[in-house]
């Protein structure tokens, strides 16, 4: 047989795909057919062996727990931090626009007491009697307001990841 002459490789390749054939028997009896079959088994065994493995069947899980681990995202704190910046700026603006003198007033007051330091404690409680007088019980409520609300969002930033485990 291996006195016939070589198949063609598509010849060869078919025959060994079908698993049979006058070019498998010749190959099975020629140095060479015999030498080209092993070169492309061997070939297909590496190629096989560069194939991406499949990811650990827990891959989804590991990522899931790591993102959850992971620090809130720098935009997520940019836009609390511009939503407090916000609604500090809109409650300034509404005790100005209520009391447009109020400006003046509480930065004369802490003027007075950063002028003559002596006295802090007493000056400072001037101050903040000015305050009351000047702004009044609305003005005290909205900086009531726009602290408990900054402490709030501090809060939630600094709060459990929303991201479940599961
Ligand atoms: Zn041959």
């Amino acid at each position: 047989m291996s006195a016939q002459r070589c198949p063609e490789l598509d010849e060869l390749f078919d025959a060994v795909v079908a698993g049979s054939g006058d070019a498998l028997e010749h190959a099975l009896g020629c140095e060479a057919c015999s030498a080209v079959l092993e070169e492309h088994r061997q070939m297909e065994k590496d190629l096989y062996r560069v194939v991406d493995p499949l990811p650990p069947p827990d891959f989804v899980q590991s990522v899931m727990t790591r993102v959850a681990e992971a620090p809130v995202p720098l935009r997520r704190e940019l836009t609390a931090g511009f939503g407090i910046l916000g609604g500090s700026a809109a409650l300034a603006g509404l005790v100005l626009a209520r009391d447009p003198q109020v400006l003046d007033r509480v930065g004369l007051a802490f003027a007075r007491v950063l002028v003559d330091g002596q006295a802090f404690v007493p000056r400072l409680l001037s101050a903040l009697v000015t305050v009351w007088d000047a702004a009044g019980f609305v003005g005290i409520a909205a900086c009531s307001t726009l602290l408990f609300g900054s402490l709030f969002g501090l809060k939630r930033l600094s709060g459990e990841p929303t991201i479940s485990e599961a």
